[in-house]
């Protein structure tokens, strides 16, 4: 019996070492496709990736930006009275600052909502629509890229910033869509209108996202305002201070040179 078994295990490691028992081959051999030894063996073609598609879709590419906004855009405020409107909100901190100065200012703006904030503070959209503001949809989370997106996106995500605006103010109606960045699409025109939606962009803006001192939101907006003109402000989104300081100078100059109107 041990001779016998001695054979065996000899006979296993011969095995082995010549490649797993494909005899003829060597190990790197092993696997390869039979071919005559005189024929070059053919470069095995690279196996495809898993692709990451069967876990997650592959995201659409985005629609390239055009190179000039689409015409349509409601660029003037409608008559000869400057309109004021404030992105980004609303914000527990600065919304009620500039709606204490729109009050005793007796004047009205244009609130430009972003969904998340509006489901996240509805008292504030209520007093702003109580108050006698208009909104605007400012879509649901600030995508600067939202018109690249697929139409049904874009849709679906004006929708559901308007379901957030009407849960906290029901019979407001809200008349205006503004693209955050101002990066308008054609397609996203078309998509806001379906929706009975009007294209708000506007004729001044004084950078006040960059938080540049309140004087220099002064002066931006003294030099580039006219009759008819749309400012751009911000009431959240950041540090919001320069901007409350400058707007304390600013409505009450904007209504005696202009007069502030309704966006129409
Ligand atoms: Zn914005």
């Amino acid at each position: 019996m041990r001779p016998r078994a001695v054979l065996a295990l000899a006979l296993g490691l011969v095995l082995l070492l010549t490649g797993c028992g494909e005899p003829g081959k060597t190990p790197s051999q092993a696997g390869a496709p039979p071919s005559a030894s005189a024929v070059p063996t053919p470069t095995p073609k690279p196996k495809p990736r898993p692709s990451p598609s069967r876990t997650t879709p592959p995201k659409p590419k985005l629609r390239p930006l055009p190179k000039t906004l689409p015409a349509g855009l409601h660029r003037t405020s409608g008559d000869r009275g400057v309109a004021l409107t404030f992105d980004d909100g609303p914000d527990p901190r600065y919304t009620p600052q500039i709606l204490d100065q729109l009050r005793a200012a007796h004047v009205t703006a244009t609130f430009c909502l972003v969904g998340k904030q509006a489901k996240r503070y509805p008292q504030l959209v209520a007093r702003i629509v109580r108050e006698g503001h208009q909104l605007c949809n400012h879509s649901w989370r600030h995508d600067i890229n939202l018109g690249r997106r697929p139409l049904a996106e874009i849709r679906a995500d004006l929708v559901r910033t308007n379901q957030a605006i009407r849960a906290a103010a029901p019979r407001a109606p809200i008349t205006w869509f503004r693209q955050p960045g101002g990066r308008w699409t054609a397609e996203e025109l078309i998509v806001a209108r379906q929706l009975g939606l009007r294209p708000l962009h506007w004729s001044v803006d004084p950078q006040d996202w960059e938080h540049p001192p309140a004087k220099t939101i002064i002066k931006r907006v003294t030099a580039a305002t006219h009759h008819g003109s749309i400012v751009l402000m911000h009431d959240a989104g950041g540090d919001r201070t320069q901007t409350m300081a400058a707007c304390r100078r600013l409505i009450p100059d904007l209504k005696r040179r202009y007069g502030i109107s309704r966006l129409r």
